[in-house]
């Protein structure tokens, strides 16, 4: 494996924020110089490794202009007002951005650009966050490795080896993360894992936070009783002091939480999920990390979650394919993004620019989506599903009730290369993500933290609703 840059600036500068923001406060750098430095580094790392579907140079200058005025204004005051001054962030494509085209990466949506920004993105940029651009991305959130981009996109790279997929969907917020120069926080969005699966392959950490702490607000919907937004960063200390932000009630969600996250607690013990299919590596790796936190004081035992074992593909792949197919409804060439020239009746032309708009795997989804809730078909597949998502949510509780969190794998292999991932049938595909399903199905937060092995691999840790901050001091120990 190519050793990684080192996570240093061009002048040497550390890619940690807090010295950034010394450097800035002691008037060694304005942010407009540090943003220019970024964009460089950043358009260099895109044309390696084609993380990034819109690099907005010119509002990240113009949110530094802004912040450097501001600055002189308050002097060191300014962190009180902007505790993460300075902080570049990216976005999964799927998340709009005022101004900047957000296509969830799709040629659907090729051309649209909002007019208002995500409750995330406002809320980030509020903090003093500087806003980079959209990454990469399946199509719509549909897969794993990133490798379902709608037409005419690229595919991301992973910047630890090119010939290996970065995980996804979230690929290009995990590859972005991984190889920053500079400080950096990637904001991803997890319906089935896109967020755990991406960090494990890329080698950082990723948080998929309990469903509906984290407003919705502005994401282009993937299937919403399942979406979450999350950060993915190379330190924790950053997914920490980005959710603290992101995280809180938003009138602008209907699913929005009015409850805040728990306080941190020290688990006493954690239960180690029982799976089959993991590589020999991943697995030794696990144990290694299940140990040192063993020698700080955390017990484990061995579980095993038979019903969502067998079941929770199964269901996750109906919910998310029907709420999917009725999300996808709406790009029809009349409202957003691409539209091409009216000609025919209504039906040919929704025919032809579905057609058009939509990738192979968008297709399959909408069809099996589609006839899963049709009439006649609803009870025996879209309601199952859901029934059998409740007994998935017990069988957890059932766990959580007795342990401070369950630990698995992320993701049972090491990030395939592009030639692996071609050989696979598109159920092979879906099977790849059997140990992430279960808690997002459940709603419950995840987190990704790295495995120290071979290639990279990532330590799957699942808590109870609002437990994050115990997730990300589990973490540390890992
Ligand atoms: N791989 C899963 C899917 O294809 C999860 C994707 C996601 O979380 N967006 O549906």
């Amino acid at each position: 494996m190519p050793a990684r840059k080192k996570a240093t600036s061009k002048q040497g500068a550390s890619a940690e924020l807090p010295a950034l923001q010394g450097r800035i406060l002691q008037g060694e750098i304005t942010l407009s110089d540090h943003v220019h430095e970024a964009v460089d580094s950043l358009r260099e790392l895109d044309r390696e490794y084609a993380m990034m579907t819109a690099i907005s140079e010119e509002l990240a200058r113009s949110q530094a202009k802004a912040l450097d005025a501001e600055k002189r204004k308050l002097g060191k005051d300014i962190l009180r007002a902007r505790p993460l001054l300075g902080l570049c962030v990216s976005f999964k494509d799927a998340i709009c951005v005022r101004g900047v085209q957000s296509a969830a990466g799709s040629k659907a949506l090729k051309g649209y650009t909002p007019v208002f920004d995500a409750t995330v993105v406002s809320r980030l940029r509020e903090a003093g966050c500087i806003v980079l651009g959209k990454t990469a991305q399946d199509e719509f959130g549909f897969g794993s490795f990133s490798v379902n981009v709608g037409k005419d996109f690229r595919i991301p790279r992973n910047p630890l080896d090119r010939e290996r997929c970065c995980g996804g969907s979230s690929g290009g917020a995990a590859a972005l993360a991984a190889a920053a120069l500079f400080p950096h926080v990637a904001i991803a969005e997890s319906t089935g894992g896109s967020i755990a699966a991406p960090a494990a392959f890329c080698g950082v950490h990723g948080l998929c936070p309990t469903y509906g702490l984290v407003s919705r607000n502005g994401l282009i919907d993937y299937a919403n009783s399942l979406d979450k937004i999350g950060p993915i960063a190379r330190s924790l200390d950053d997914v920490s002091r980005v959710l603290d932000v992101i995280a809180g009630f938003d009138a602008a969600d209907a699913t929005s939480l009015q409850r805040t996250m728990a306080p941190e607690a020290m688990p006493k013990s954690i239960a180690l999920v029982k799976q089959e299919g993991v590589a020999e590596e991943v697995a030794s790796a696990m144990w290694d990390a299940v140990k040192r936190m063993e020698s700080s004081g955390v017990s484990y035992k061995e579980v095993s979650l038979p019903y969502t074992a067998k079941f929770a593909l199964a269901a996750y792949y109906i919910i998310a394919t029907s709420e999917a197919s009725t999300n996808l409804a709406r790009y029809c060439g009349l409202r957003y993004g691409f539209q091409p020239p009216v000609e025919g009746s209504a039906e040919e032309h929704f025919t032809v620019t579905r057609g058009e708009a939509f990738g192979a795997e968008a297709k399959r989804r909408i069809l099996l989506g589609t006839y899963a809730r049709m009439a006649g078909y609803r009870s025996a597949y879209y309601e199952r599903a859901l029934a059998v998502r409740s007994r998935i949510i017990a069988e957890y509780q059932g766990v959580l009730k007795r342990f401070g969190a369950l630990v698995s794998p992320a993701m049972p292999l090491f990030p395939p290369r592009f030639d692996e991932l071609s050989q696979l049938t598109p159920l092979q595909h879906y099977a790849m993500d059997h140990l992430l399903v279960g808690p997002n199905l459940a709603g419950l937060p995840h987190l990704s933290i790295p495995l120290q092995a071979r290639l990279p691999a990532g330590l799957l840790l699942i808590g109870n609703h609002l437990q994050e901050k115990t997730l990300i001091r589990l973490g540390r120990m890992a």
